[in-house]
């Protein structure tokens, strides 16, 4: 059996909310924003939204202080910031717009106490959601999913109720003041969602189809992904994969880079894409179809695996974890059913091991 459901409706486009924005009239009449510290002050985004509003007469506030990463007591907070608002409006990274998700579920239950609805509850709903990307990473404008960083498990833990944005509008402008380490970093982040969902026990045909899109266009975005200035071209590329890869990662879900790279972030502070990236050349390496991995690497214009690593290595910063710690997120990830499941081959602990020990010791050796 195969099935393929995405219902958000995508407008993509220079001055895109000018132009559609009057949709969200259908949303009510009390919207929350939920955004980022600074970002969206700055590339021109969230003045749009608040001018779309004022235009249509929806009253709003602005929850600004989404933090990376967001924890279950920053939406808790967010969620406080306008208790009677109708729909939430999803503006950034992936951090603010995963908060939205989070956000919009906890105001529509609000008497499900914060873990049992965000975690225990499959079908629980939220309020609309309308979701405004500014980095090309995470495609959480597209995904049904919602990260959120859980400090009592020292980790980070996806929700499990699906709440697919109702809106994604999508400005390339809004993409070109991200600092080069912040877009190279998110842009891999969207490249491990297409591998990781080409490699994937879900991968269908439908969804094959679109990794083979998202690929060639992240290779063209490839040669001018750390510019001092990206054009809006390029940007563009990478704007369009990192979508396909969001399509492609809600059908299939993430895979061992994602589960692994979560304790790096928690523990060692790396960014998301950077943490998945380092492991993804293990990854390719590990996966026992190699015919598959194969097949991946000529949509990006690669030969080999060691092109691949060369290529996304370089880019990023090692990794120097110790045998204790390896050893520690190797078995704490034999736990995560969640992810080993997406895995369509039987893994070890000593394999997990050493996916981070590929990449550990190289650091070592490059110091
Ligand atoms: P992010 O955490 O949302 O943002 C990272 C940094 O980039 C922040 O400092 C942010 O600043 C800044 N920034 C964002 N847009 C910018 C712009 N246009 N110009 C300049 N700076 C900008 O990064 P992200 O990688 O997009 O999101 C990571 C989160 O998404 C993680 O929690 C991850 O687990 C999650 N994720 C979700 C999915 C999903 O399907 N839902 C998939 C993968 C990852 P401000 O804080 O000031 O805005
Ligand atoms: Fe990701």
């Amino acid at each position: 059996m195969m099935q393929f459901y995405m219902p958000t409706k995508i407008f993509d486009g220079k001055e895109i909310i000018q132009e559609k924005g009057q949709l969200l009239r259908e949303y009510g009449k009390r919207a929350l924003i939920v955004t980022g510290r600074h970002s969206s002050k700055i590339n021109g985004s969230l003045r749009d939204v608040e001018e779309i509003l004022k235009q249509l007469d929806i009253d709003y506030r602005i929850f600004d202080d989404v933090e990376e990463n967001p924890s279950i007591e920053n939406v808790v907070k967010g969620a406080k910031t306008y208790e009677a608002a109708q729909f939430v409006i999803g503006v950034g990274g992936g951090s603010p717009l995963d908060a939205a998700k989070a956000i919009g579920v906890l105001l529509k239950n609000p008497n499900i106490p914060v873990e049992k609805v965000l975690f225990e509850t499959p079908n629980a709903k939220a309020l609309p959601v309308i979701a405004i990307p500014t980095t090309a990473g995470t495609g959480s404008e597209v995904t049904p999913y919602s990260i959120l960083t859980v400090h009592k498990e020292q980790t980070k833990r996806n929700f499990n109720c699906k709440i697919f944005p109702e809106i994604a509008f999508i400005d390339v402008r809004y993409f070109l003041t991200m600092h080069i380490k912040v877009r190279v970093h998110t842009c891999i982040d969207a490249l491990t969602h297409l591998i990781e969902s080409y490699l994937n026990t879900n991968a269908t045909a439908y969804s094959d189809g679109i990794v083979e899109a998202g690929l060639r266009l992240w290779a063209k975005g490839y040669p001018r992904i750390n510019a001092e200035n990206i054009d809006e071209t390029h940007m563009n590329y990478f704007i369009e994969a990192s979508t396909f890869a969001g399509i492609a990662i809600s059908q299939t879900g993430t895979s061992l880079p994602h589960g692994m790279g979560y304790y790096l972030t928690y523990h060692h502070g790396l960014s998301h894409g950077h943490a998945n990236g380092i492991l993804t050349s293990s990854y390719l390496r590990l996966y026992q179809n190699q015919e598959k991995v194969k097949q991946l690497l000529t949509y990006l214009n690669m030969e080999t695996i060691e092109e691949f690593e060369r290529k996304i290595d370089s880019l990023l910063p090692g990794l120097n974890l110790t045998q204790e710690q390896m050893q520690r997120y190797a078995e704490q990830m034999m736990s995560n059913q969640a992810k080993l499941k997406n895995y369509p081959f039987k893994v070890t602990t000593e394999e997990l091991f050493m996916m981070y020990k590929q990449k550990s010791s190289q650091a070592e050796s490059n110091r």
